[in-house]
């Protein structure tokens, strides 16, 4: 398109950086100028020394070059806050893209949509507490912290995303590899750090010590959020280890918020709509996830 129609693509999602913004920039950009073009307008008809006129039509030039001035900067940092956005989200590696405006609360009852959109205030991550997502497949305990996480990037948050079996195998080959040292700095380093699906694999006994390592190293400096299916009281199955995991706990839980989804799942909830079930709870566990 043209100009007034450009269309950017950001992490899949068309924005439609078009006329509005524009126009938003030109008035801001162009107000003052286009009022001084009215009072000078006026002045010039008022005036009959050529000396005067002239004057008048020397500042108007002035500011309309100022206002120009202004409206490529507004420009250029809109331009570097877009690129700034682009680059969060591909640094953050999302699995896909989930925002906030597309979550239907209504379909997940057991969800406070209150304390979701306090949530993503971010305040939290401002002050270094973790959040965990609790409960069965599919009710969104994946969508929702992409979503929280767009939310952090668009306020300039740095955000690092892994599934827990990403994160566990990648903790296994940074210990082979002799890089270890590194990696557990590198991920020290996000405001917000993701680990999504706790519980589905299990870590190996090289890496279930390396994310008590991380975890104890982001405590009270950077916020986790934590997805999983199992309660945490079924933790300790997954890294292995009791001890290790009471004190992993310790840690995670010290200043935290626990969100608890029950009910249904989601495209069970979706096909029950469509008149496809009567009842979700009727086939029971047979088609989640
Ligand atoms: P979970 O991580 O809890 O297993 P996901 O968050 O991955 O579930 O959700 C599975 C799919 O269903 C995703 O595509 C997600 O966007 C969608 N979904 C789940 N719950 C909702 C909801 N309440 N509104 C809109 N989409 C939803
Ligand atoms: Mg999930």
């Amino acid at each position: 398109g043209g100009l007034l129609h450009e269309e950017i693509l950001v992490d899949g999602l068309v924005v439609d950086h078009g006329v509005a913004t524009l126009e938003a920039d030109f008035h801001e950009s162009f107000g003052g100028a286009v009022e001084g073009a009215h009072r000078h307008a006026g002045k010039l008809r008022g005036v009959q020394r050529a000396g005067a006129a002239d004057f008048s039509a020397k500042r108007l030039v002035m500011q309309i070059l100022v206002a120009l001035d202004l409206f490529f900067f507004r420009q250029e940092i809109r331009r570097r806050e877009e690129n700034r956005f682009r680059q969060g989200i591909m640094g953050a590696h999302f699995p896909a893209v989930r925002t906030l405006e597309d979550f239907d609360f209504e379909a997940q009852p057991s969800i406070d949509v209150k304390q979701i959109k306090e949530l993503a205030q971010l305040e939290w991550i401002g002050q270094a507490k973790n959040v965990l997502f609790l409960g069965p497949p599919v009710v969104g305990k994946t969508h929702l912290p992409i979503a929280l996480g767009r939310e952090a990037i668009k306020q300039g948050m740095s955000v690092a995303f892994y599934s827990a079996e990403e994160l566990g195998s990648l903790l296994d080959r940074a210990l082979k590899e002799g890089t270890i040292k590194q990696k557990l700095y590198q991920l020290s380093k996000p405001k917000l750090l993701v680990l999504d699906e706790f519980g589905y694999t299990l870590f190996s006994s090289a890496s279930a010590p390396l994310l008590f390592r991380l975890i104890n190293s982001r405590y009270e400096q950077k916020s986790i959020l934590i997805t999983s299916n199992k309660p945490v009281s079924e933790w300790a199955g997954v890294l292995g280890d009791a001890t290790l995991t009471t004190a992993m706990l310790d840690r995670l839980l010290h200043h935290s918020e626990i969100i608890m989804i029950r009910g249904d799942s989601y495209r069970l909830l979706e096909k029950r709509k469509e008149g496809l079930l009567t009842s979700a709870r009727a086939v029971g566990t047979a088609l989640t996830d």
